[in-house]
């Protein structure tokens, strides 16, 4: 498990770096057309409608192209057996990912729990910090990428 969640770690790090660049463009920082409509097949769509449940997740058909993609490229470089590991590592790293995703905008955690305050996070992503707060199931990746949203006490 620990090697399944870093495989989707080590993926999903320079994804964060990716939005972190394409949320500047969404405040009009960046002006790069072939940005905007990167940004926008990746992360816009959701953002556009945070509570259109069924553009929550990525379309099936666009993320087969995608996974197949990864299979092949890791079946090609790294030795059977790994490949095939970090391949799964990875796509289950992204569907619990996704699944997470998910419940923090339809799941109602209980106040004062973890996913509670994974929710609160996110919200914050979504309506305050949209150039910040890009961890989903944890805030780690948003340490080392500077884009962690500060507590706020109200
Ligand atoms: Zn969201
Ligand atoms: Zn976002």
């Amino acid at each position: 498990m620990a090697c399944q969640s870093g495989s989707w770690g080590a993926m999903r790090a320079p994804l964060q770096r990716l939005n972190t660049g394409i949320a500047g463009c969404e405040l009009g920082v960046m002006e790069d057309e072939h940005t905007h409509t990167l940004h926008f097949l990746l992360h816009g769509q959701h953002h556009k409608s945070p509570f259109d449940g069924s553009r929550l997740v990525f379309p099936p058909g666009l993320a087969s192209l995608v996974v197949g993609s990864f299979y092949a490229i890791l079946r090609n470089t790294l030795p059977e057996i790994l490949g095939i590991s970090v391949f799964v590592g990875g796509l289950c790293g992204y569907v619990v990912y996704d699944m997470i995703h998910y419940y923090l905008h339809y799941g109602s955690p209980k106040r004062g729990s973890y996913m509670y305050s994974l929710k609160a996070y996110h919200v914050k992503h979504h309506f305050e910090h949209q150039r910040a707060g890009f961890g989903i199931t944890s805030t780690f990746w948003d340490h080392p990428f500077n884009t962690l949203i500060p507590d706020e006490k109200f």
